[in-house]
């Protein structure tokens, strides 16, 4: 069992934020985030004590523009495609984005730090095309499923711990969220997440189903056992989100079941495990209503629509 996190900036924590520093200063990210307000609306629940936040962020749609990105030197232009390996079962033969081999030969500016999690090799790469500040992709060194297992449990425990608390951890099952389903990875962030003020109790009037596990109190059997019990019971359509975060310091698991029937919402598209936690990430020119008219009637609405409407009986059981 990982020990509870201090309030202590840790070695791994300041590493990754001079990571994130340093590909600020190269022109790594799409726009500087320290130069950058980003457009946000936030919009509290009095019923559940979650204050939802709506940011609009349209440079993120840069990240499909190749020209572009080669323009900046964020993808190399003269990258040999012969070289990079694609995994067979992608419908459209697009090579891995998240293999190390892959990433030097497209994004060389790019910093991968290694880390040792729960015992197993990782990379974390700055999101060139980041939500906050602070936000990397941390994958295998492996390229291998992103399923649920144990172990990738303990491997966001750890990471979360020995950063103190300051980098939130985040995975999008697949069919959860914009996942890459052939390589394992998760999702940091250094920014608070609205669930993370969900008032105790107060879980029945979130709008989606969650369940959240206290470490201290609950350890780890039981937020694994729920979360399999969930995706065994229907394999092909059930899928998850997970984040864990300390809110007032105390390491907590929160566990979203999902359904990859209900992967989208009208207004926002696909919602992933920022959204689920309350952070809607606004980018697309149709999504630009839904960020101006954002209210707490919004976010339910869009939660209500990707809640999986049988979790209640697979809870129950
Ligand atoms: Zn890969």
């Amino acid at each position: 069992m990982p020990p509870e996190p201090s309030m202590r900036p840790t070695e791994l924590g300041t590493q990754l934020r001079a990571t994130w520093e340093t590909q600020a200063r190269d022109g790594f990210l799409l726009t500087d985030p320290n130069a950058m307000q980003i457009p946000t609306r936030e919009t509290e629940d009095e019923r559940s004590g979650v204050a939802f936040r709506f940011r609009w962020m349209p440079h993120r749609e840069i990240r499909g523009n190749v020209a572009e990105l080669e323009a900046r030197g964020i993808l190399n232009p003269k990258r040999d495609t012969e070289k990079l390996f694609s995994d067979p079962r992608d419908p459209f033969g697009r090579h891995c984005f998240l293999c190390r081999d892959n990433i030097a030969e497209c994004h060389p500016m790019e910093i991968l730090l290694p880390l040792t999690l729960a015992g197993e090799e990782y990379f974390a790469g700055a999101n060139f095309a980041w939500i906050e500040p602070g936000h990397f992709t941390v994958m295998s060194a492996e390229h291998r499923d992103q399923v649920y297992t144990r172990h990738l449990l303990e491997a966001m425990l750890d990471l979360h711990v020995r950063t103190a608390g300051q980098f939130r951890v985040i995975f999008n099952g697949r069919g959860a969220g914009a996942t890459i389903p052939w390589h394992l990875h998760m999702q940091i962030t250094e920014v608070q997440m609205p669930i993370e003020t969900l008032r105790a109790g107060a879980e029945e009037h979130y709008p989606t189903a969650v369940c959240r596990f206290r470490l201290a109190e609950d350890g780890l059997d039981r937020a694994d056992q729920t979360i399999d019990q969930w995706l065994n019971s229907d394999q092909s359509h059930r899928s998850i989100n997970l984040l864990v975060a300390s809110p007032n310091g105390e390491t907590e698991i929160f566990f979203f079941p999902r359904d990859r029937r209900l992967a989208t919402a009208e207004g926002k598209g696909l919602v992933g495990g920022f959204e689920v936690a309350g952070d809607f990430v606004l980018s697309a020119p149709h999504e630009e209503d839904t960020y101006r008219n954002a209210s707490v009637a919004t976010a339910a609405e869009i939660l209500r629509q990707i809640s999986p409407p049988d979790w209640g009986t697979v809870a129950a059981a």
